[in-house]
């Protein structure tokens, strides 16, 4: 089988940080506990275990890692890390560099007297981040265009629009439009990230292309990206998400000639090459 990568895919650069600076931990000697996955993908979770970094939900629990607490590329909200500080313990933060310019862009909007609409998913990690510690008042979490529709906007004379990083832009165009028509000052905030754009941008080459009969995307089953980019691929060709190479079902590529292969942002690169190994025996 003709196997072809998508030109971007998997670790973005908030990743790649994250995982380095657990690696650099784990050499010299450290021990902890990772608040919620690290990132979104479960190989990358246990691997994280082995080097003596187990993912916690509370950091209660994380007194019994060394006392340290890693936080991921996600990022966290101010009141969880005081909360580290209240029970002593050490940090590793590996929050990414746009995610925290996005705390720091709703802070700022805040102040300028903006009502905060955040299009993204209100129980994704990130987005609790942000939210957490604001006032309901002052901000409302859009997914699907009827929550902005239905909303009350009459008490809203300005809205900042901010984005989860890793939401599809088309996809809430829509959202953006209505909000518009409601909020004479409409502000937006551009914070969808590049990488997840990049990663989606270079998948959509490989759907245009009429001699690829099928995708594999390969990601975490809790990583909000990898099921955009399955979306993405789906729309095109017949589309096979999954974790890891040992989930490939090569019986369902059977005449198939030439695959494409994408991964998630939080996918890691030795995840990537199994699986393209894999598809590379495979006979059409
Ligand atoms: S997807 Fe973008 S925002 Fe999210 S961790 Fe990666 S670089 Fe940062």
């Amino acid at each position: 089988m003709e196997v072809v990568l998508a030109e971007k895919y998997g670790f973005c650069a908030g990743v790649r940080v994250a995982d380095k600076l657990v690696r650099l931990a784990a050499k010299k000697g450290q021990k902890g506990a990772i608040f919620g996955q690290v990132v979104h993908n479960e190989s990358v979770e246990s691997e994280m275990a082995r080097l003596g970094f187990p993912t916690v939900h509370d950091l209660e629990t994380a007194k019994a890692h060394d006392k340290r607490v890693v936080f991921s590329a996600h990022g966290v909200a101010p009141s969880v890390r005081a909360e580290a500080a209240s029970l002593g313990l050490a940090t590793i933060d590996t929050t990414c560099k746009f995610v925290t310019d996005i705390h720091r862009e709703i802070m700022k909007s805040l102040d300028d007297g903006c009502f905060i609409a955040l299009l993204g998913q209100a129980d994704h990690r990130e987005v609790v981040g942000y939210t957490k510690d604001l006032d309901p008042a002052h901000y409302r979490v859009f997914y699907r265009l009827e929550e902005v529709t239905s909303f009350d906007w009459s008490g809203v004379p300005r809205v900042k629009i901010v984005f989860q990083t890793t939401i599809n832009s088309e996809s809430f165009a829509p959202h953006v439009e209505e909000i518009r028509r409601r909020v004479l000052d409409t502000r937006i905030a551009d914070t969808i990230c590049y990488a997840t754009k990049e990663n989606q941008d270079a998948l959509r080459v490989l759907c245009n292309d009429p001699a690829i009969d099928a995708i594999v995307v390969i990601g975490g089953k809790n990583s909000k990206n990898t099921k955009e980019l399955a979306r993405i691929a789906q729309a095109k060709k017949p589309t096979f998400l999954i974790g890891t190479a040992v989930e490939l079902d090569l019986a369902r590529f059977a005449g198939m000639k030439k695959v494409g292969v994408s991964a998630g942002a939080s996918t890691p690169d030795y995840d990537v090459e199994a699986v393209v190994e894999r598809l590379k025996k495979a006979t059409p």
